[in-house]
């Protein structure tokens, strides 16, 4: 009776999350997945490991309906349809969800579902800790480079940093020369409304600040909710920054004796943001991004996805759930509420002022509104038509 009584209980608290790790090669992903996959099983919690990599929605034919847990490893060289069928495994079979891959191949670029799943997830670690392969240098390792197999040697794979990395792949030899400047990173802070990104983004512009680098803060134009000419966060935190209409206009702005570049509400600015933050970040300059990573439909905003995947070092923060009585500090989509009810599918992807409020939800409370329907002319015509 008592284990019954446990055991709905136990049912009933089921959330259901989605979890990712990602980084280059020898990043320790694959151990940290393992690492959760054992905790459960200490815990007593039904784990599975799911691959099918011909098609992911095969991997939800093969779900054990009492799994609490699993494991999907290598998530890179899944298709798109990877991304719906595990926010289905969380939000509607309220499992666990733990993922690992690649976040871009060998040649630098964006590895299948990944940079969606990093915005998607509840919780997104870029596992960085791997120092570059080329010896004496100290740059962080956050790219994959692919060495020839040559002479006997087989092919190999290593952590490289930015600097290091070529698209081709090259001899196991390594580079002599040197470079002049020291390799520049780019930050991504992400998260949903009121999760502090814009805080978080201050407080690191702060520290650079108090370590004499020379600082360029910017904003687009079109978020004035409240300054112009500051980084302002929901709680009246501010930084000096300048508010330009697009990327070119940025790109204007910036100063050749810049060395520390803060972008904030960085979903508002248009795909070129992304080419923009990498080559300034091969001059150099070490550049710190925020912004939403989800729209208030939960899906990827504009070019975050890409920035998640390009960046060297990646935070994403949560917030707590506002849905009454939910409690979760794992909110991590961000709820349109027009009149109080949720905004439907069709209502504008950006609404500057207005009757829309916004709240901080956990993947279960996120709501889409029913689309609008225009009202009946009379109640004699639509009872004629029945
Ligand atoms: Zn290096
Ligand atoms: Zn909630």
């Amino acid at each position: 009776m008592i284990n019954e009584r446990y055991r709905e209980d136990r049912e009933r608290r089921r959330l259901g999350s989605l979890t990712v790790f990602s980084g280059p090669t020898h990043s320790g992903k694959t151990k940290k997945l393992e690492a959760e996959a054992e905790r459960a099983q200490r815990q007593g919690r039904r784990m599975q490991r799911l691959a099918d990599p011909t098609d992911p929605n095969r991997l939800l034919d093969q779900l054990d309906p009492a799994a609490e847990l699993v494991t999907v490893d290598d998530a890179q060289q899944y298709d798109d349809r990877l991304i719906e069928v595990l926010n289905d495994l969380a939000t509607i079979h309220r499992v666990d969800v733990v993922v690992a891959g690649w976040e871009l191949d060998y040649t630098g670029r964006p590895a299948g579902p990944m940079p969606e799943l990093m915005c998607a997830a509840d919780f997104a670690l870029k596992l960085d800790d791997g120092v570059c392969a080329q010896p004496g240098c100290r740059n962080l390792a956050s790219r994959t480079q692919r060495f020839h197999a040559v002479n006997g040697t087989p092919e190999r794979f290593l952590p490289v940093c930015r600097r290091h990395h070529t698209a081709e792949p090259r001899a196991v030899s390594f580079q002599e020369v040197w470079f002049d400047e020291p390799s520049g990173s780019l930050d991504l802070i992400i998260g949903c409304m009121f999760s502090g990104k814009t805080q978080e983004l201050i407080r690191r512009l702060d520290q650079a600040r108090y370590a004499g680098a020379t600082i360029q803060a910017f904003k687009p134009a079109l978020d004035d909710r409240y300054a112009i000419e500051a980084v302002a966060s929901h709680r009246e935190v501010r930084f000096p920054a300048i508010a330009v209409p697009d990327v070119d206009g940025l790109r204007a702005q910036v100063q050749d004796d810049t060395r520390v570049i803060g972008i904030d509400e960085a979903q508002f600015f248009g795909p070129e943001i992304v080419s923009l933050a990498e080559q300034l970040v091969d001059r150099g300059r070490h550049v710190m991004v925020a912004g939403l990573e989800l729209d208030f439909l939960a899906r990827p905003f504009g070019p975050m996805p890409l920035l998640a995947a390009y960046a060297d070092r990646l935070t994403k923060l949560q917030a707590s759930c506002q849905y009454p009585g939910c409690g979760s500090r794992q909110a991590t989509r961000t709820q349109r509420l027009v009149d109080g009810a949720p905004a439907p599918a069709e209502s504008p992807l950006v609404v500057i002022g207005g009757a829309a409020t916004y709240q901080a939800r956990c993947r279960h409370h996120h709501r889409i509104g029913l689309p609008s329907r225009p009202e009946p002319v009379s109640v004699v015509e639509e009872s004629a038509e029945l």
